[in-house]
């Protein structure tokens, strides 16, 4: 066999290679955007951890609760990975973790926007006055029907909705549920819902004022 032709096959034989290896390159990529984008659940009741470690550094804590995983540290642990955005869109805020954790994100400059119900933040344990104090914007329904979301949105690309309240009746004693969606058209509809009920409360439409 000549030398020319020889050279030929090897370089038929490395392009053969080199493409296959790419193609491969490009269907792990896929596969691994399939699995990311696959729904993700959580159920609740939670056991009784403590969510400090996640908040602070060093991560850890020596109170007698248990630090390990749970559905509550999942959750928490989606949500303080928030870069830019952290929508919370939620009927009941009145658990001191996820309230923390809502905190946590925003002491990093990331924007932070509540939504919640006018009754339920009324009551005694919401955590809704700490955010507004910390400088959180929230904004609330302002009729006597209930604005009953349970939903937070995650820079705008991850949705987590579901049927809990974030209280601690919901996470450590209800039955509840958590999905975690990354499918874009999905996502969409609720950062419309969100940006629409986030306009419909604009303070400045408030047909009210409240008693100082
Ligand atoms: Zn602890």
């Amino acid at each position: 066999m000549c030398w020319s032709v020889l050279a030929w096959r090897s370089l038929a034989v490395f392009t053969g290679a080199l493409l296959t290896a790419e193609g491969f390159y490009y269907l792990l990529r896929y596969v691994r955007k399939c699995r990311e984008q696959k729904p993700k659940v959580l159920f609740f009741p939670a056991p009784l951890t403590c969510v400090r470690p996640l908040l602070w550094s060093p991560r850890r804590c020596d109170c007698r609760l248990p630090h390990g995983e749970s559905a509550l540290s999942s959750l928490a642990r989606l949500l303080l990975g928030a870069g830019r955005s952290l929508d919370v869109c939620v009927f009941s805020i009145s658990s001191f973790d996820l309230a923390s954790v809502v905190l946590a994100v925003y002491s990093r400059g990331v924007r932070v926007r509540v939504v919640t119900d006018s009754d339920y933040m009324a009551l005694a344990g919401s955590q809704v006055g700490k955010f507004r104090k910390a400088g959180i914007e929230v904004r609330h329904d302002q009729d006597t029907s209930y604005m009953h979301h349970k939903f937070a949105l995650i820079d705008g690309s991850i949705l987590v909705t579901g049927s809990l309240n974030w209280s601690a009746q919901g996470i450590f004693r209800n039955k509840e549920n958590v999905i975690i969606i990354k499918d874009i058209d999905v996502v969409k509809a609720f950062i419309e819902e969100f940006e629409q009920l986030w306009n419909e409360y604009d303070p400045t439409k408030y047909s009210f004022s409240p008693q100082k």
